[in-house]
């Protein structure tokens, strides 16, 4: 048994077979091989061998002849290790013996090859230890026919591991397979972590390298609550894990039971909860569990969904689905936010150095106006089919937010113009993001209808903490004292200027912060569907004045940690069951 701390993205707990994807996307799903296929299976690794052998081979004279023969040799070591005759040996016993597999014999012979070489204290042979990694590569590129496995081709149900998984890559996933996932590197707050709780994918991420040690096939427990993974349990955990599954099966039979009833506080106040969502096809999880509109609609997720540019009819036929799905409850489409950790650039854009401070998100949509007016021309003609309303994500200017506006106004004018309906009145509000916006927001506040405080990104630039990146993950954290000022500025001017303001960010969905964001002011949330019970749940056990004190006390408080334990703490207090150790 072998446990690994990581960062809990996506709550809930999964237990299943490893699925290994490398970093070439390699997946080894097919541990063993029928009786009578045997012979064939070991004439498919001799001719793997031989291919391998001959690849090796002409590397070796290529690059000899172009540097010399002593870096030649470099390959003439991995023709000896590839036809070393005990390894050999070993991977046709375990086709024949054991019935294995030869992609996965390659794996569970060559990584434990690499092991002793990595285990021995000497830097030149703990080197060899990628020769090794190399040869398997070229194998297993042999043996699965150099396709990159589909993620989204899993049928059987597993927990995947990966070194990195992609918003795009998670977003293949099958949440009726893909039980759980586990990456070697990532954030809490990058676009994976949101994409696995959309799809209410358990999932672990940055727990640091382990892939090297795991051939797949391994009984793997992903703890998404608490950030745990466990590979190769012994019975008394599996039975723990198992119980603990029932228990989260239970608390959301229980909260279920809430679904009709409105997020009100003991002393009256009403709470709107609206989802937050990536896909149209997530408008049933909002309905399923009551949401009061779709408050967060991150529509840069068509892009994944479709090869090329989207279409303004493919993005209005999504736009449609999803205002027609919620009736007359508001939908909040936030207009693209792409670059950084997501996918889009301009076509001509070169790799930045630091994307998050770079072209993305609103930046990029007013540099590129063809597919920015595409995308407002598709949701003004679906605003006549429910309640839109138009975001712009990331505005860190005011001139930013007019141009934008303008922009808004130009495409109404064109659809005036050729007689096209769509809503006059839309609302259009603005992401609060970005701490400069923060300590403008009374000047920005007199030009749009609502904001949005998207904390994921504003935690990131206040503190200076890429929220994708693991190695400064500790740092990331919603209960910075100076995340808190931040808020409470917001929603001080916010009510002041008597614009509506709701908290999207992940934050918001964190029973933890519940109290706290009801105290410093906030009326309306919006959170993965999936969230939405459990919050609702506090709403209904709290009273607003019990959250204002709550606010103060965490507001004189001045380190994250001691922040943290006091709400969660007053949290135990009120629904205990929420509270995880
Ligand atoms: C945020 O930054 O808090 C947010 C909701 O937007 P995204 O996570 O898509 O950047
Ligand atoms: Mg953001």
């Amino acid at each position: 048994m072998q446990t690994l701390q990581g960062i809990a993205v996506s709550p809930g707990v999964a237990i299943g077979e490893a699925l290994v994807v490398d970093n070439e996307g390699f997946r080894i799903p097919r541990r063993f091989v029928m009786r009578d296929v045997v012979d064939d299976e070991v004439e498919r690794l001799n001719k793997a061998l031989d291919f391998v052998a001959t690849e090796i081979a002409r590397d070796r004279d290529a690059v000899a002849a172009q540097l010399g023969s002593d870096y030649g040799a470099i390959f003439a070591a991995h023709l000896q290790m590839l036809r070393d005759r005990r390894m050999n040996e070993e991977l046709t016993s375990l086709i024949r013996e054991r019935h294995h597999s030869p992609e996965y014999a390659v794996r569970t012979v060559l990584r434990r090859y690499a092991k002793i070489f990595q285990e021995l204290r000497d830097d030149y042979l703990a080197e060899r230890a990628n020769d090794i990694f190399d040869l398997e590569r070229r194998l297993l590129r042999c043996l699965l026919g150099e396709r990159r496995e589909e993620l989204a081709h899993i049928t059987s149900p597993v927990v995947v591991l990966a070194h990195n998984l992609t918003p795009s890559e998670t977003a293949m996933l099958d949440p009726e397979f893909v039980l759980g996932f586990i990456t070697e590197i990532g954030g809490a707050g990058g676009h994976t972590a949101i994409v696995a709780k959309g799809l209410e994918i358990p999932a672990v991420v940055g727990t640091g390298s382990f892939l090297r040690d795991v051939s797949g096939g391994e009984l793997t427990i992903v703890d998404g609550d608490l950030g745990r993974v466990i590979l190769q349990p012994d019975e008394e955990t599996i039975a723990r894990y198992r119980r603990e599954v029932e228990e989260h099966r239970s608390l959301a039979v229980r909260l279920q039971s809430l679904r009709e009833l409105p997020a009100e506080t003991l002393d009256g106040t009403r709470v709107t909860l609206s989802a937050n969502i990536e896909f149209p096809r997530e408008v049933d999880a909002c309905l399923d569990r009551g949401a009061d509109g779709v408050g967060l609609y991150r529509t840069e997720f068509l892009y994944l969904a479709v090869n090329s540019e989207p279409t303004e009819d493919e993005h209005y036929d999504a736009y449609r689905q999803v205002l027609m799905a919620m009736g007359d409850r508001p939908v909040v489409f936030r207009t693209l936010d792409l670059g950084a950790d997501k996918l889009g650039r301009l076509p001509t854009h070169e790799e930045e150095r630091n994307p998050f401070l770079g072209l993305r998100s609103i930046r990029l949509s007013l540099k590129n106006l063809p597919q920015f007016r595409t995308q407002l021309r598709a949701i003004l003609r679906a605003s006549v089919l429910g309640s839109a309303r138009i975001m712009f994500p990331l505005i860190s200017s005011m001139q930013e937010l007019r141009h934008a506006k303008m922009v808004v106004a130009d495409t109404m004018e064109d659809l005036e113009e050729a007689g096209v309906d769509f809503d006059r009145e839309i609302q259009i509000g603005m992401m609060v993001e970005v701490p400069a916006t923060v300590v403008m927001l009374d000047k920005f506040l007199p030009e749009v209808d609502f904001i949005s405080i998207g904390t994921n990104d504003l935690i990131q630039y206040a503190l200076a903490v890429d929220r994708s990146n693991n190695e400064v993950a500790d740092r990331y954290r919603a209960s910075d004292p100076a995340v808190l000022r931040l808020l409470d500025m917001s929603l001080t001017a916010a009510r002041q200027a008597e614009i509506p303001a709701s908290v999207c960010g992940q934050m918001s969905g964190e029973a933890t912060y519940t109290m706290l964001l009801l105290g410093l002011g906030l009326r309306a949330l919006s959170v993965p569907p999936a969230g939405i019970p459990e919050i609702k749940k506090i709403c209904r056990s709290v009273s607003v004045s019990q959250c204002v004190e709550v606010a103060k006390r965490a507001l004189a408080m001045e380190s994250p940690g001691e922040i943290e334990t006091y709400l969660r703490e007053e949290l135990r207090k009120v629904v205990p069951e929420l509270v995880l150790c």
